[in-house]
């Protein structure tokens, strides 16, 4: 008797890129983050640009 263990079973496995939790739902593991990770990371992004812009204002203004 052989020892069937080859099952088809395909699942996809990833890890948040953030946290490297585990991710449960299709749309985190194709976006490679989980939804609460997406939200601190796109948070971060807009302090990121609006610093840009800051610095922009400040070189501008001190360019007169
Ligand atoms: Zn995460």
């Amino acid at each position: 008797m052989a020892a069937t263990d080859d099952k088809p079973e395909i699942r996809l496995v990833a890890h948040c890129r953030r946290c490297h939790g585990w991710l449960v739902s299709a749309a985190s593991v194709s976006e490679g983050i989980g939804p609460t990770c997406a939200i601190r990371e796109r948070a971060e992004q807009r302090a990121e640009a609006a610093r840009e812009l800051t610095l922009f204002d400040v070189t501008g203004s001190s360019a007169a």
